[in-house]
């Protein structure tokens, strides 16, 4: 028998439990013991799955229980030359995603906005938030918790910044509901997206609420954050990095490059991204933002889940008088992505494959100064998806899309 085979024995027997094997065995063997298991308990043949080329005790702070990877095709986009606050210069953005087409169209997207000279991004806003929420007796208690927090901004900064020697604490904006008390912390993660660091912060914070104020703390997250979930606090006051990306493409760019005109895109923008999302009643006022931040996402290590914020985006086009007095209008093109949560170290970025994703972007760890790299990330993103907008806008202005899809997704 091979090692794995023995100790997927001894969880047969009874004598381990499955999460348990890593104190048994090294992490490859303990992966490979419950492919043993799953293999003999189902009809799968786990191969695939475990035939990954990353040492299985590097993810041990990503994964438990693990058996493999998922392994989800990687593709590239661009060049192309981004102007931004920290993002400078030409950049290739690794993509990862099983929708046939989507590079296509990314790299189309943004080979026109190459030929229009590169896109502008900024970070407008920057702030990873933890809401908790404190029980009080009632409106008088709420106020006075209110008042205190108001005045006492620099004990929970001292609190909250002994966690950390990175994370700034921004702001604390307090939200009252009934006998409820909400305070949404705000900190400045730097180059980590935050979320672990600003929990323990926060929790450390809350100790100090509690000992000044006649609140008491029911729960550390009190989903006015808004974690992993659509909320429109996230649209308005943003989470993570607030982003915008634009670009001016001339007249003759869009019709030699995406056969159809400034007009036709700027009139399918308005009647669907806006107008069409209105009516939806969407949260996210664009085409598809949510795939490009979705397979960035998932080349580059970020939390996948957080793809619900990242989609928290509006498109805008608009027909601009060309500077060529006979020629056709210029595009005006820009996305502005609200909340999108991203970080150059911790948490997945760690990976191996993720890492070397952001070394293409050159942005792999901590930046200089501290929080550029996660900037620049945000940036390039924002112009990836103003790629995509403008891609699948121009496709569906010249009534491409069908048959884009037909001939490269299936
Ligand atoms: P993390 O991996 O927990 O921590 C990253 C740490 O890197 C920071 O705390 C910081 O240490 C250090 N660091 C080194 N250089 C840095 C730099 N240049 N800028 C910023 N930090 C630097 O990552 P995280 O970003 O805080 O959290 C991300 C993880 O949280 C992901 O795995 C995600 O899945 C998970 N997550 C957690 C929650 C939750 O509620 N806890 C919710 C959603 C997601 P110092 O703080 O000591 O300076």
């Amino acid at each position: 028998m091979t090692d794995a085979e023995t100790l997927a024995e001894r969880v047969r027997t009874g004598e381990l439990r499955l999460h348990e094997l890593e104190e048994h065995a090294d992490h490859d063997t303990a992966a490979a013991a419950r492919r043993v298991l799953l293999e003999a308990e189902t009809d799968a043949d786990l191969e695939t799955v475990g035939d990954y080329a990353f040492d299985a005790e590097v993810a041990d702070s990503a994964i438990e229980n693990m058996i493999g990877a998922a392994q989800v095709p990687m593709g590239v986009a661009g060049p192309v030359t981004v102007d931004g606050g920290a993002a400078n210069g030409q950049y290739r953005l690794p993509l990862a995603t099983s929708e046939g087409a989507l590079l296509a169209s990314v790299n189309r997207g943004l080979s026109v906005i190459e030929s229009a000279g590169g896109a502008s991004a900024r970070v407008t806003k920057n702030g990873m938030t933890r809401a908790p929420v404190f029980r009080v007796e009632g409106v008088v208690q709420a106020a006075e918790t209110v008042e205190w927090v108001g005045e006492n901004l620099e004990a929970l900064r001292e609190a909250a910044e002994s966690t950390t020697s990175h994370g700034e604490l921004l702001d604390v904006e307090p939200y009252v509901v009934g006998d409820s008390v909400f305070l949404r912390f705000a900190y400045d993660t730097k180059d980590a997206m935050g979320m672990n660091m600003a929990t323990i912060a926060t929790g450390e914070a809350c100790s100090v609420v509690e000992e000044h104020t006649p609140a008491s703390l029911v729960a550390l997250s009190g989903n006015l954050c808004s974690d992993k979930k659509p909320a429109a606090i996230n649209a308005v006051e943003g989470r993570g990095r607030s982003v915008t990306a634009d670009v001016v493409i001339p007249g003759e760019v869009v019709e030699e490059r995406l056969h159809t005109t400034a007009d036709a895109i700027a009139e399918a923008n308005t009647r669907k991204n806006l107008i069409g999302s209105a009516k939806a009643g969407s949260l996210g006022f664009n085409a598809h933002a949510a795939n490009v931040v979705g397979a960035a996402f998932l080349a580059t290590g970020q939390d996948e889940a957080q793809v619900v914020e990242g989609a928290n985006a509006i498109t805008t086009m608009d027909a601009r008088p060309s500077e060529d007095e006979n020629g056709s209008s210029d595009l005006y093109a820009s996305v502005s992505l609200a909340s999108l949560e991203v970080g150059t170290v911790g948490g997945g970025t760690k990976l191996p494959t993720q890492s070397e994703a952001l070394d293409v972007l050159g942005l792999r760890g901590g930046g200089d100064p501290a929080g550029s790299n996660a900037d620049a990330l945000a940036e390039v993103i924002a112009v990836g998806a103003l790629a995509g907008e403008l891609s699948l806008l121009a496709a569906l202005a010249s009534r491409h899309l069908a048959s884009a899809h037909a001939d490269l997704g299936r």
